[in-house]
């Protein structure tokens, strides 16, 4: 984290208004130390959107067997990847948890029993982003878990249920890649954003119109939707949380796109603000 940073985030959301609901590509943790246009994109973001009382984050990298939010009073920075530099590891994001919203959102889930969870911490779909976007680590935050038994319209309809969040000024974050195949990046592109594979540009264009159009049964059922889409998500993790993020938005809100730009060949760091600031 750099400290140096500052936004002007001061804006808190008034009461009973609907805070926006966010998508983020997150790529690489290095994103959490480099400076790059992915970054920038979130911190712009930041000072369009009103302060959150609190986030719930729900990250692809999190998968559990059930449904849990964190319940600790202050969760671990946990560094769930291999083969990064030291200065990674050294990385901490020592935001509070926010017990008492992860009981109301228990509460608020009638279709699914929600777990309290006091081992996960925030994985670094999590705090990667967040150490850019609120680097002083001042906002509470507490994670959702992904239920990988579970088809994607479980948490299509699960998501539904968390609306009521918005309204307490909670930033609902959900982070992964709509396009995402680890198998196929290119490494020796790393340096080079914007490079995408022919299917990866085909599948990533595809979702942004289902997406615009408002067609998210297509994208629930995003297994029939062809070739592109079966190597664009080859397994669901990284894709389930945009269903969360999609799940929320309301009939009169708007969705603008931004970090539109593939990486790496088979990656898409495309991330999705919806609902007016
Ligand atoms: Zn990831």
């Amino acid at each position: 984290m750099n400290a140096n940073e500052t936004i002007d985030h001061t804006t808190h959301a008034d009461p009973g208004v609907r805070m926006p609901v966010l998508f983020v590509g997150h790529g690489s943790p290095m994103n959490a130390l480099e400076e790059n246009e992915f970054v920038e994109g979130w911190k712009k973001t930041t000072g369009v959107i009103p302060r959150p009382a609190a986030i719930l984050c729900i990250s692809a990298h999190w998968e559990t067997r059930g449904t849990f939010v964190t319940a600790m009073k202050q969760p671990r920075t946990l560094h769930d990847f291999g083969g990064f530099p030291c200065e990674l590891f050294n990385v901490q994001y020592p935001a509070p948890g926010a017990p008492e919203i992860a009981a109301e959102t228990r509460e608020m889930v009638v279709k699914t029993n929600v777990g309290a969870d006091d081992h996960w911490g925030l994985d670094h779909g999590c705090w990667s982003v967040l150490c850019r976007m609120y680097p002083a680590a001042d906002i509470p935050v507490f994670q959702l878990s992904l239920d990988y038994t579970r088809p994607a319209r479980y948490h299509f309809e699960l998501a539904k249920e968390l609306s009521a969040l918005r309204k307490k000024g909670v930033l609902i974050l959900g982070s992964g890649n709509m396009v995402h195949n680890l198998r196929l990046i290119d490494w020796n592109r790393m340096q080079e954003p914007g490079f995408g594979y022919d299917w990866a540009i085909e599948a990533g264009e595809k979702m942004k119109t289902l997406i615009h159009d408002g067609n998210f049964e297509a994208l629930i059922n995003y297994s029939s939707l062809g070739k592109a889409f079966d190597l664009a998500i080859p397994s669901p993790e990284h894709f389930l949380p945009l269903l969360y993020a999609l799940a929320l938005k309301e009939p009169d809100e708007g969705i603008s796109f931004f970090n539109d730009r593939p990486v790496m060949g088979s990656l898409t760091m495309t991330s999705a603000l919806i609902g007016s600031p």
